[in-house]
């Protein structure tokens, strides 16, 4: 089949790949010239595990190309996907819906014979309602149904998700669109569920799950400061409950609060969502604000631990949101960093693979290095703010002989507690 799909950031980018991975021909489209000159370059502009093989293999194959003319992308499609951003709305917090209407709107002139619009992006109920009158207003005679696809892949995991969903929810009210959708995912036929229901319940099925996660994450956070104050252990807790098929295993990582591009502002547009139609949010809104209230709680756990320093060197281990992506959108370690920097920290940073993205946010606020073992050089104390699968592995005694004092705050719980105590450190993870 034919697929536009515009928006080529971190959903839209790798679910056009899979797309013609799966065979399918996809133009990606984006307005961001230097973005698709990078793509039409060979050089991805993001990065996510597995996906550069996948990427050239396709482009070679002639079944991926890039585009800034929605006109290319659109006018051949049988499926257009909308991926573009849905942030906090400056004021309000809702969902910002300036670049879906916009998309919508350019769209619409181009769209030729029978189309699905497929909304990818993570949109307030009713959205679809809107998408339709703006392209029926723009292009009276368009032959065209809006349906809700909901994108529900992690970060750093992007690939494996899109092969692998857990399910695919496709809300559609029209027959036809469905079938075209049944026909572009036939490949998950046999090996996924796949959800059709209505369109206004399929948006709300994506923030509902997304602020149910979110709440998860809140959750293990407070019985880790429970954790804390009893001399209970929050991994062997976290443990004990995952065990039990009813909770699941997963979400339950104490942390120094949930961050990037979709939960804090999935659990806001829900929350406002709520308000207005007359629902109170109590569970959501509480999350939101315990949340932010967490990241500066961890700042300050960071000054704590060295109070008795005049003018500490603060090494931070960490700064996109989670581990596997350089994504560092509303990530806790940069908000963590923001508040170390209200306070005159003086900040040496090290990420494997989100400086670049980092520095977009914090200029020459903090200085950065090129491991972390250049990170922790002179350092009075390291913080650990994501959960890279290499600082793991890190040779603590080496980074011991490389600190000024030998303090670690671990808001990930990553490393081996006991380890770092024997070899001299002062080791504080959470919950613990
Ligand atoms: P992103 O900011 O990485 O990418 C959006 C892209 O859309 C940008 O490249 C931008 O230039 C482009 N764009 C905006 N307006 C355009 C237009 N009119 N024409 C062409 N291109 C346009 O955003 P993202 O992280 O990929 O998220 C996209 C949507 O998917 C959001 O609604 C988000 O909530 C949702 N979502 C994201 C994730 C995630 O893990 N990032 C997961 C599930 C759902």
């Amino acid at each position: 089949m034919k697929v536009g799909i515009i928006g080529t950031g971190y959903v839209g980018l790798p679910t056009g790949i899979g797309l013609a991975e799966l065979g399918h021909q996809v133009v990606c489209i984006d307005n961001d010239v230097n973005k698709i000159d990078a793509l039409k370059a060979g050089r991805l502009t993001i990065f996510e595990d597995g996906l550069e093989e996948m990427f050239q293999r396709n482009i070679a194959s002639g079944r991926l190309s890039f585009t800034t003319s929605m006109k290319m992308g659109v006018e051949q499609a049988d499926v257009v996907m909308i991926a573009v951003g849905t942030p906090p709305h400056p004021v309000t917090k809702e969902a910002d819906m300036k670049y879906i209407h916009a998309a919508a709107t350019e769209l619409a002139e181009h769209l030729t014979g029978y189309t699905v619009i497929a909304t990818k992006s993570t949109v307030p109920v009713g959205t679809g309602d809107d998408i339709e009158a703006l392209i029926a207003k723009k292009n009276p005679i368009a032959h065209f149904d809006v349906v809700s696809l909901p994108e529900f892949l992690r970060e750093g995991f992007a690939i494996h998700d899109f092969f692998h969903p857990d399910r695919i929810v496709i809300g559609a009210d029209s027959e036809r669109a469905r079938n075209v959708l049944k026909n572009l995912y036939a490949a998950f036929q046999d090996k996924t569920e796949m959800l059709f229901v209505k369109r206004r319940s399929s948006e709300t099925i994506k923030y509902a799950s997304n602020a149910f996660l979110a709440m998860k994450i809140h959750y293990i956070n407070e019985m880790a400061n429970f954790c804390e104050k009893t001399g209970a252990d929050i991994d062997e807790v976290a443990h004990g409950m995952g065990l039990d098929s009813r909770i699941g295993k997963k979400f339950l990582n104490p942390g120094p609060g949930f961050g990037g591009s979709c939960f804090p502002k999935d659990t806001m547009a829900m929350a406002y969502m709520g308000r207005t139609n007359n629902v109170y949010m109590s569970l959501i809104e509480t999350t939101i604000q315990k949340n932010a209230e967490r990241k500066k709680e961890m700042a300050w756990r960071i000054l704590d631990a060295v109070k008795d320093v005049s003018n500490p060197k603060i090494a931070v281990l960490g700064l996109a949101f989670k581990g596997g992506t350089d994504d560092c959108r509303e990530s806790p370690a940069i908000e963590i960093i923001a508040e170390l920097l209200e306070q005159h920290a003086d900040i040496m940073a090290y990420d494997p693979q989100a400086m670049g993205t980092a520095a977009q946010l914090l200029g020459d606020k903090i200085r950065y290095a090129d491991s972390a073992y250049l990170a922790v050089k002179e350092a009075d104390v390291v913080a650990i703010l994501t959960e890279w699968k290499e600082f793991e592995s890190l040779d603590l005694e080496q980074i011991g002989d490389l600190m000024r004092h030998k303090r670690i705050v671990d808001c990930r719980n990553l490393l081996n507690a006991e380890q770092a105590r024997l070899l001299g450190f002062t080791y504080q993870g959470i919950g613990k």
